[in-house]
């Protein structure tokens, strides 16, 4: 069954094409990974899917309605209630501490605080993270914080993950590493990951892989892919 579906989904920034007719079906509860080379429209895709940019033509559907002509405060819901996200850099806030970070998503849900950090809390053992977690998050390494990030998007056990180069801050070895926790997170809980990456042995951990090339998305044989 298909969560999310793009649809001849065009968006240029100015006089910059990014995506020109970029079509995509991406099925529940699969880890599917975005490649192709720098500029050719990835990031701009993933926004799309996740309402975070309207395309100018072509529709998104998330779940069986169309995303893309939600307003502001619906989508933007959506982003917090349904969706999680994961970043090339992590971005955690550097003053909070690493169990705050994690805790974000379940205060912006309405959680208590005790019960957000109690819920954070439970996510450093399973990724490896014991010990750090009063630690600030702009004191940790880089692996570090990229686990910290992963937490923090997948704590609130969103429907779909977005990573949008989760591991191009990271050495080879540690982004495997992060990866390998992407992939075992997500399948326990079921969430559907999407993930861009212009790294072969990051896209190895997804179970599908599609390229996009100048604005369009194309099957890993070549073919452009339909939806
Ligand atoms: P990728 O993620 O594959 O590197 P992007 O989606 O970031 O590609 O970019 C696709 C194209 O759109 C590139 O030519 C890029 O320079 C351009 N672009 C992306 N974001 C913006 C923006 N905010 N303003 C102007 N141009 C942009
Ligand atoms: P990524 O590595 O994810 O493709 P980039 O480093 O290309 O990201 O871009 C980082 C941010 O800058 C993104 O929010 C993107 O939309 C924006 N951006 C990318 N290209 C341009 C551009 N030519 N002009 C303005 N903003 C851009």
């Amino acid at each position: 069954m298909s969560i999310i579906t793009a649809r001849d989904v065009t968006l240029s920034f100015g006089q910059t094409p990014a995506l020109r007719g970029a079509s995509l079906t991406v099925e529940a509860g699969e880890v599917l990974a975005v490649m192709g080379p720098s500029g050719s429209g990835k990031s701009t895709l993933l926004h799309c899917l996740a309402g975070i940019l309207t395309p100018d033509d072509g529709e998104i559907h998330f779940d069986g309605r169309r995303l893309d002509t939600l307003d502001e405060t619906a989508r933007s819901a959506l982003r917090r209630d349904t969706f999680g996200f994961v970043f090339q850099f992590g971005q955690l806030v550097p003053e909070l501490t690493a169990e705050e970070n994690v805790a974000l998503p379940l205060l912006l849900h309405g959680v208590r605080r005790t019960a957000a950090v109690r819920a954070a809390r439970e996510w450093f053992p399973r990724l490896g993270l014991d010990g750090l977690e009063r630690r600030r998050s702009g004191e940790l390494s880089g692996g570090q914080a990229q686990r910290v990030a992963l937490a923090r998007g997948l704590v609130a056990r969103p429907r779909v993950l977005f990573a949008d180069e989760p591991t191009g801050a990271l050495d080879s070895l540690t982004g495997e590493h992060v990866m390998d926790l992407l992939v075992d997170s997500a399948r326990e809980q079921g969430t559907t990951v999407i993930v861009v990456t212009h790294e072969p042995r990051v896209a190895a951990y997804a179970g599908r892989e599609v390229v996009v090339r100048d604005g369009k998305v194309h099957s890993l044989a070549g073919e452009p892919v339909g939806s």
